[in-house]
């Protein structure tokens, strides 16, 4: 049956996310998988008894749970984000990106996101028909230069950043960066839509303002997420901006949900006030920096100068540049008969004349150490067989 008279032209046109589509591999036994950005299920406190955590099961606010904006607004002003009036609970931080991408972007948008950047963003803002426009970035962040020069030629509506351990590529902005972004925003009044779901996993002694804290003129929207540090399947995030455009967002989430679920709502409410918290991310931060090193070690012992990358100072990937003319698709399908499955770098750039196909997104704090050096092992027998091939 022909339907595709049917779709819109966003739809019809639609990729679908190779990380989603490669996550079933990952499922199946034997398979170890460096692919998701996923916590270490052994780190996921167990789940409350469900019964005594709600008293009504009618809908609840559009807005979310009371109880819950107020530990989320709790933890923003620890992070130097006290001025928002409210916070929106959303259906993980995705929501939060359809949310913001439905009421400020359409056909003639332009949007700048970093180059390589999160792809499953990047589906949102061309649900919407929006133009990505990639901006040049280096260990810092977006390359102020270019940022400069594309805010000029393009004219762009918003601004999409991932400034703590991006995702894919690791990178945390420096202080300097972000008061160099951030006086640009001012300056041209562009919309900062600041995604920070990866900030509290942080290995070294850093800590760094959001560039949404730095903003006094200009617009912006901070992105939050319970998934990579509680529970990802629970699908709770949340969103803060400004005033003005809180209430065009709660229509949008209103129009798309009515409300978050307020049973996984209250499950992460229960657990943020139980005092756990604080001592539930430092195990995390300590499990997971002798994981990053572990692959630092393993990328090192096997793979030594054949492949670059940084050491990440925080967030959940390595991002390893391969050796010349070594094919990130064709690693990944090699490493998948040996069964390691690794997420080739390619559908991370957003804009065709930037596709580079030369690195691999790994994932460092699902699997064992074990599993890790094995897996790292395995995926230098089949990049050395792609370099001579
Ligand atoms: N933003 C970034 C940068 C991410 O890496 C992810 C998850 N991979 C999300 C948003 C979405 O997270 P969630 O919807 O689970 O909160």
């Amino acid at each position: 049956m022909d339907i595709s008279h049917l779709l819109n032209s966003s739809v019809s046109n639609m990729e679908p996310s190779l990380v989603r589509e490669l996550l079933h591999y990952s499922q199946q036994p034997n398979i170890i998988s460096l692919a998701g950005g996923l916590p270490d299920d052994a780190l996921m406190p167990a789940y409350p008894d469900v019964n005594q955590l709600l008293d009504s099961r009618q809908y609840g606010a559009s807005d979310g749970e009371a109880v819950l904006q107020q530990h989320i607004a709790q933890i923003l002003a620890g992070r130097g984000l006290d001025r928002q009036k409210a916070v929106l609970v959303t259906n993980g931080s995705q929501q939060g990106l359809d949310i913001v991408s439905r009421s400020v972007l359409d056909n003639s948008a332009t949007i700048l996101t970093e180059q390589p950047t999160y792809l499953a963003a990047c589906q949102v803002f061309r649900l919407q028909g929006a133009n990505i426009q990639g901006v040049t970035s280096d260990e810092f962040g977006m390359s102020v230069k270019d940022f400069e020069e594309k805010l000029e030629e393009y004219k762009p509506k918003a601004v999409y950043m991932i400034p703590n351990f991006q995702n894919p590529s690791g990178h945390c902005y420096s202080l300097e960066r972000r008061k160099e972004i951030a006086s640009l925003l001012e300056k041209k009044n562009v919309l900062l839509i600041e995604d920070d779901p990866y900030g509290e996993l942080c290995y070294e002694e850093i800590k760094l303002p959001p560039i949404s804290s730095m903003l006094k003129t200009s617009s912006w929207v901070y992105l939050g997420s319970f998934s990579k540090v509680l529970w990802p399947g629970l699908r709770v995030g949340y969103m803060a901006c400004d005033e003005e455009l809180m209430p065009y967002f709660e229509k949008v989430k209103q129009a798309t949900d009515l409300h978050t679920n307020r049973l996984a709502q209250m499950m992460v409410s229960h657990f943020l006030g139980s005092g756990q918290y604080l001592l539930h991310i430092a195990k995390l931060k300590a499990v997971y920096k002798k994981k990053r090193d572990a692959m630092a070690d393993a990328l090192l012992k096997y793979l030594g100068n054949q492949i670059s990358y940084r050491i990440p100072a925080g967030g959940m990937f390595f991002w390893v540049r391969l050796p010349e003319g070594v094919s990130s698709m064709l690693v990944m399908e090699r490493a998948l008969q040996e069964q390691v499955l690794v997420l080739p770098g390619k559908p991370f750039f957003s804009s065709d004349h930037m596709l580079d196909d030369a690195y691999l997104r790994l994932n460092f704090t699902r699997v064992n150490e074990e599993d890790l050096d094995r897996a790292i092992y395995t995926l230098s027998l089949v990049v050395k067989g792609l370099s001579v091939d």
